[in-house]
């Protein structure tokens, strides 16, 4: 497949109208196009309300999608599924579907690696790659949506909890979030799109400004800055009063609850002492806490706790009078901590191409 070829996502609907228009077309053939495209349509051929002159011409100057697929791997009895993608120039990301009785949603990626380098997550290990373009972002979606589709399901949640610092890529990630949204496509409500950070101050305060109420959540794991500033290394920049000051004016703004993520790493968060720091920094504030039992990650120094630990430390939260959930941990066996399939491809390419090394 061609790189050269544009996706025909990452024509804004101007441009593509426009071409349009310069092959004979009317406009609204765009919406026809957009509608396939949400449905999960796999080729531009199947598009059988679009002329067929027109669908050839449309292949011949655009790709559907510019991801293409590495790797799949399933779990939970085929409720959880990963997919891991190759990019334009090379570097990849992945994506988890989770199938539930109500709804279906994906962990969507937004960078290929992270920059923020925090010491328990898999994406943290290897070198930053690159930001995706908001289209790759999007074209994530429209994947998902195509399996989905083939078993009679609906995309209903997005949730940027993949690889990656949303963040830190603010511009796509809120082009593709106002595409996932929008009803040309997904439309996919905001409030079911969940955007999670590690606490760039910033681009928290410019997100309460677009007037997109995606639900925020931040990524804590601790209530003292001596240890934030380890578990998430940007806490440095900014610090813990701040965040929640920015936060909690996200909050304000929108009028959602944020979301508060805590990966609980045995004997380092999840003490009496945390449970009660946390209780103090988020008391009477519009907030939940999402407790994340950790997902093993290989060469880290951390454990996950036991379940009675877990339990007891959600009492403790929740007796300091705060909404808690502890997360269900789905993907275990197919990597799906996000960045953990990345992980592992890598390795294998790293092993076999020593193997190649040694061979030659
Ligand atoms: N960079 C963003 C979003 C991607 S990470 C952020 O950090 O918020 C999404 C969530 O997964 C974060 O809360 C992150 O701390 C958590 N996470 C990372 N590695 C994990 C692991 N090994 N086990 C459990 N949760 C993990
Ligand atoms: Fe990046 Fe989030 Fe992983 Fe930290 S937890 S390294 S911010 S992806």
């Amino acid at each position: 497949m061609s790189e050269s070829k544009p996706a025909v996502l990452s024509l804004s609907a101007a441009d593509l109208e426009a071409w349009l228009i310069a092959n004979g077309a009317p406009t609204y053939r765009r919406r026809q196009l957009s509608g396939w495209i949400a449905r999960g349509a796999a080729s531009f051929e199947e598009m059988h309300d679009i002329p067929k002159p027109l669908r050839t011409a449309l292949d011949r100057q655009f790709r559907l999608t510019s991801l293409r697929t590495v790797a799949t791997t399933q779990a939970d009895r085929g409720l959880t599924s990963k997919t891991l993608y190759e990019l334009d120039g090379g570097h990849s990301v992945e994506a988890v579907v989770m199938r539930y009785a109500d709804r279906s949603t994906l962990c969507i990626s937004s960078q290929a690696g992270c920059p923020i380098g925090c010491p328990f997550c898999a994406t943290g290990k290897f070198p930053f790659g690159r930001n995706l373009k908001a289209h790759e972002i999007v074209e994530q979606a429209m994947d998902a949506v195509r399996l989905l589709a083939g078993e009679s399901r609906r995309l209903t949640h997005v949730v940027f909890m993949g690889m990656g610092e949303p963040m830190a890529n603010y511009q796509a990630v809120v082009e593709s979030v106002r595409h996932l949204a929008g009803t040309d496509l997904l439309g996919i409500s905001p409030r079911r799109i969940v955007v999670s950070t590690s606490g760039l101050i910033p681009r928290i305060e410019q997100l309460g400004g677009e007037q997109l109420p995606v639900t925020l959540a931040i990524s804590l794991h601790a209530a003292r800055d001596e240890l934030r500033d380890v578990l998430v290394p940007i806490n440095r920049k900014y610090p813990l009063e701040k965040l929640i000051t920015a936060s909690q004016g996200y909050a304000e703004k929108t009028g959602r609850r944020v979301s508060y993520e805590w990966v609980l790493l045995a004997g380092v968060n999840d003490t009496e002492r945390d449970a009660k720091e946390l209780g103090r920094l988020l008391r009477r504030k519009l907030a939940h806490v999402n407790l994340i039992p950790f997902n093993p990650v290989e060469d880290t120094p951390y454990r996950a706790p036991d379940r009675a630990a877990i339990r007891h430390f959600k009492e403790l939260v929740e007796s300091q009078g705060l909404n808690v959930t502890v997360r269900d941990t789905r993907g275990r066996d197919a990597d799906a901590a996000c960045g953990q399939l990345h992980e592992r491809v890598m390795r294998e390419r790293t092993v076999a191409q020593a193997a190649r090394v040694q061979g030659a």
